[in-house]
């Protein structure tokens, strides 16, 4: 038996094996995906979910060192969707029977963007009759601002930790308050507190970054005890600061091979959770979300941000789907999901078994 197998068959995996099984060649990666496979049939199925992403709004406070939208990229055209525009792709998610939506930014706190949500989000169940579940992409916030804008009907959160480095997080980031990491940790801790449905997740083949980070990135959501994982690769912006190292990054396709071991790792892991199939593993490889699906991931989110806005909410390079209609979007997504063998789990929420358990206490058993 290889030491792959050995290590497959293991109850728990600690951070030794894990960086074994990040590291395993072209051959022994098989082994891993087949397992992670069975695991997701056996937990969560063969449905994919559909959230239909809104890209709000890409004026953003903050200046991560990665970050195509930062702040301080001067070429970027700020824009923020009117609030007919946000209802109206709403209503397209509901007519389509997506069952849920996802509205993310850049980051802001200021008054009128914490009442501008809060009111959208009433003005989103009103359109739908309640038939909608919301996931909040919108970075950190205070806890009175997750508390309103769960009351006003967000479900979900998803604010990844990026890296669960603080060494690596502080290179990631300028080194000021507003870009702390003991402030995003608490964030996350106050989002579950509230009783969101709580997503978070890491880049993948940073510079700097090692598969002891990514090993330990695994075991940081293992321990948040997570209810959603959207992870996905780096991908270099020519005007970001972080283009600088780009001669340190592994070639993409590695980086989309770790991407892929990384959801199949976390789906061993965490057997019941949703894991997103993230776009950014599409723009290296053309089939890069149906592989993330057939190794683990469950959710997947077509873009449905109006055209004419796309282009200016690139945060890396050759980001795909910048140029297609929701509704080609849909059409799309439908037969590349067909394609990879699953079944669109068309007019269902699909909140995360793993919530629903957490909320109702109930233990996690094997
Ligand atoms: N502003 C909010 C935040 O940061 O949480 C939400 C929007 S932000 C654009 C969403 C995610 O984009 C970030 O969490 C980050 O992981 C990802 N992202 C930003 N730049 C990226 C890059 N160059 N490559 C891959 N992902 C990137
Ligand atoms: Fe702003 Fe989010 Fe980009 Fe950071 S990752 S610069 S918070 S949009």
């Amino acid at each position: 038996m290889s030491q792959t197998e050995k290590i497959l068959r293991k109850e728990q995996f600690d951070r030794d094996d894990l960086v074994k099984l990040l590291n395993t060649d072209q051959q022994e990666r098989l082994l891993l995906f087949k397992k992670s496979e069975e695991v997701k049939q056996s937990f969560v199925g063969n449905k994919v979910y559909f959230r239909g992403l809104i890209e709000f709004s890409n004026r953003c406070t903050k200046n991560c060192m990665y970050c195509g939208v930062r702040a301080g990229n001067t070429k970027v055209i700020r824009y923020d969707l009117t609030d007919d525009e946000v209802l109206e792709a709403a209503r397209f998610a509901h007519q389509q029977r997506f069952a849920s939506i996802v509205i993310q930014s850049g980051e802001k706190s200021t008054a009128s963007f914490t009442a501008r949500i809060e009111t959208l989000l009433k003005k989103i169940h009103e359109a739908t009759r309640h038939e909608l579940h919301v996931t909040l992409s919108l970075g950190e916030q205070s806890e009175s601002t997750y508390r309103r804008w769960r009351e006003a009907g967000a479900q979900r959160y998803l604010l990844r930790i990026e890296v669960s480095n603080p060494e690596l997080y502080k290179k990631l980031h300028p080194d000021n308050g507003k870009h702390d990491y003991n402030r995003r940790l608490e964030a996350l801790h106050t989002l579950k507190s509230l009783g969101y449905q709580l997503g978070t997740g890491v880049m993948i083949g940073l510079p700097f970054q090692s598969p002891g980070d990514l090993a330990d990135d695994l075991l940081f959501m293992q321990a948040l005890d997570i209810d959603m994982a959207g992870m996905g690769p780096y991908i270099e912006h020519h005007d970001t600061p972080l283009y600088r190292y780009r001669d340190l990054l592994l070639p993409r396709k590695d980086r989309f091979y770790l991407s892929l071991k990384m959801v199949a790792l976390l789906r061993i892991m965490m057997k019941n959770i949703n894991i997103a199939a993230t776009t950014a593993m599409q723009s290296i490889d053309p089939q890069g979300r149906e592989k993330a699906i057939k190794v683990g991931a469950n959710v997947i989110m077509p873009n449905l941000t109006p055209l004419k806005y796309r282009e200016n909410y690139l945060l890396y390079q050759d980001k795909p789907c910048i140029d297609e209609e929701a509704e080609q979007c849909r059409g799309c997504l439908e037969a590349r999901i067909h394609m990879a063998g699953a079944e669109i789990a068309w007019g269902e929420w699909g909140d995360s078994d793993h919530y629903q358990k957490r909320q109702a206490g109930v233990p996690e058993t094997d």
